[in-house]
């Protein structure tokens, strides 16, 4: 009896030892997939023709690949409850646009920093601006459990009169709508999600910044399995070093960062008014390997869409070519827009050829367009300059911020193609890629969410509208509105 016992005892004993518990990390491993909650919108994660994109998305794909498994997404657009699905375990993380708060610490456990945003408070343009906080009279109303209803509450101790309501209703995309057709007066926003909707949305003002500018990071369950935060931290630091976040940041935000709303307002008419006059020869010049919107938007940016531009240095029509350019290609009269179209988009042909095969889109479409601008010798030179930098060649982010270089005299003098005013290239490829979203978002008739990536085949980019699940919830300081 007594062996018995002790033989049950080792076993028991035993059979711990061979199955030790699993670290979180191990399970995942196991399991072969990763579990994400984030939220449906253009900073974070939507889906496209051929998958999915947003810098979240494509910031967790990295992290599964390098910790070995798949991915699996829950989305959810309520805040609180992003944080209680990893809480309570249901994820493994939070990728969601989140901001690193002081109250939020307290909940969870923040991974480095990946991006850096201020809070904009949005109005219409053409109300009253408001300057600050305490000039603010109409109905503000913002993300519930998000950043600003703890930074209003803040501001709330020193201005009493301060009155906002939030929302679990709507995403922040829908507020900004909701300031444009004067349903409410103002909201507030991180700066990124302000900046992809403005440049379909030029009224979208800003009146102020609430605060410093803020971290945003992935959140963990603060327990005491530190297994795949540390994963997490290695990932951060690694992406930082090649370059990765700074790649990701000019891919989605690289061209709108900055913003003209004269400017935007000009393209938006044109858009309505004298795009359809032009739409038929983009598509015919565009024929089956060439995307129509590209070519418009390279088309406004030569000439804001005048058949009989002329430039000082000899350069004319829809796509101001040179006459050089025009003899090449083939073309006898500039001036007819038909025939400058068809130009120029055999000159992109020739530029796009001279691109290395292995750079892929949307990198090469920008190299090739800052070719087209420039000349393909000095996007080379800048290219090798970014490779003796340590920078990568085939990629847009890095070269971008090289070109500038040709420039200067201590750099050009080394180039084989010498002097070159390489800001302008850089202008010229953001201009064109603010134009280009503005047309695709046009064609593909206003869908709730735009596409702001070249992707592979830019002709199928789609968004499509993912159920998420919203609920309102009382709040003890703010009204709630459904
Ligand atoms: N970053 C905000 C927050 O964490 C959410 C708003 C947004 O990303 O649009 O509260």
């Amino acid at each position: 009896m007594a062996r018995a016992a002790l033989l049950l005892v080792s076993l028991f004993v035993l059979s711990n030892c061979s199955e030790p518990r699993l670290s979180h990390l191990e399970q995942i491993q196991k399991k072969g997939v990763l579990t994400v909650v984030t939220r449906n919108s253009p900073t974070t994660y939507y889906e496209i023709a051929d998958g999915f994109a947003g810098l979240e998305y494509d910031l967790v794909e990295a992290f599964a690949k390098s910790i070995g498994v798949k991915t699996e997404y829950i989305v959810n657009d309520n805040l609180k409850e992003v944080i209680d699905a990893v809480n309570n375990g249901d994820a493994d993380i939070a990728a969601a646009g989140l901001t690193v708060t002081a109250t939020r610490k307290q909940l969870i456990r923040f991974a480095p920093s990946y991006q850096t945003i201020t809070s904009k408070l949005v109005f219409k343009q053409g109300k009253k601006w408001p300057r600050n906080i305490s000039q603010l009279s109409g109905d503000l109303r913002v993300l519930a459990h998000s950043s600003y209803s703890q930074a209003l509450l803040e501001l709330k101790e020193t201005h009493q009169n301060l009155h906002w309501s939030e929302t679990t209703e709507h995403t922040a995309e829908e507020l900004l709508m909701m300031v444009l057709d004067e349903t409410i007066d103002y909201t507030i926003v991180d700066s990124t999600e302000l900046s992809l909707n403005r440049r379909f949305h030029p009224e979208l003002a800003v009146g102020f910044t609430i605060g410093e500018p803020q971290n945003l990071a992935w959140a963990f369950a603060p327990n005491d399995d530190y297994s795949l935060f540390g994963k997490a931290i290695e990932f951060f630091g690694q992406q930082k070093s090649q370059g990765q976040i700074a790649n990701l940041d000019e891919k989605y935000y690289g061209h709108v960062e900055k913003f003209d709303y004269v400017g935007a307002r000009r393209f938006h008419q044109a858009t309505d008014s004298e795009l359809d006059a032009y739409k038929e020869w983009f598509v015919e010049s565009a024929n089956q390997d060439l995307d129509w919107r590209l070519l418009a938007a390279i088309s406004y940016q030569e000439s804001h869409w005048n058949p009989k531009a002329k430039s000082p240095t000899g350069v004319r029509g829809m796509m101001m070519l040179t006459l050089r350019t025009a003899k090449q290609v083939g073309i006898s009269n500039r001036l007819d827009p038909e025939q400058s179209i068809s130009g120029g988009a055999k000159y992109l042909r020739k530029v796009m050829a001279r691109v290395p095969k292995r750079i892929q889109n949307p990198d090469r479409t920008w190299l090739a367009l800052a070719g087209y601008n420039v000349g393909w010798g000095h996007v080379e030179d800048a290219r090798i300059i970014t490779q003796q930098q340590g920078g990568n060649p085939d990629k847009w982010a890095d070269v971008k911020e090289r070109l500038p270089l040709l420039q200067k005299s201590r750099w050009y003098k080394k180039t084989k193609h010498g002097y070159a005013r390489g800001s302008e290239p850089v202008h010229y490829v953001d201009n064109i890629r603010r134009y280009y979203d503005v047309i695709v978002w046009q064609d593909e008739e206003n869908i709730s969410q735009p596409p702001s990536v070249i992707e592979a085949d830019p002709n199928d980019s789609k968004v499509a509208e993912l159920e998420s699940s919203k609920k309102t919830e009382p709040n003890t300081n703010s009204e709630i509105v459904d």
